[in-house]
């Protein structure tokens, strides 16, 4: 079975309770939080704004427990994308 977190660019395996000052791969500062509706009330991940890599706020593991939450909402999961790309920042 996959796993949904397979479906974001993730390089870093760290989790960041906090948001990070700088992105580790590309040192950009500008850095955004990532909400999924369903999955968890607040920041679920973290966006760079620049290389658009997402950085871990907790661990793979649980990450994707809180995701799989969401994927009972959603009829197809490929329109992940579509769906947080409408969520304001
Ligand atoms: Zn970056």
């Amino acid at each position: 079975m996959s796993k949904v977190i397979d479906k974001f660019d993730i390089d870093c395996n760290k989790p960041f309770r906090d948001k990070p000052k700088e992105c580790p791969h590309c040192q950009c500062p500008d850095i955004h939080e990532v909400e999924i509706l369903g999955a968890y009330n607040g920041a679920l991940m973290w966006e760079c704004d620049y290389c658009h890599k997402f950085l871990l706020r907790f661990t793979k593991r649980t990450t994707e427990k809180h995701l799989q939450k969401a994927k009972s909402l959603l009829i197809d999961v490929s329109n992940w994308e579509e769906l947080w790309e409408q969520l304001p920042n």
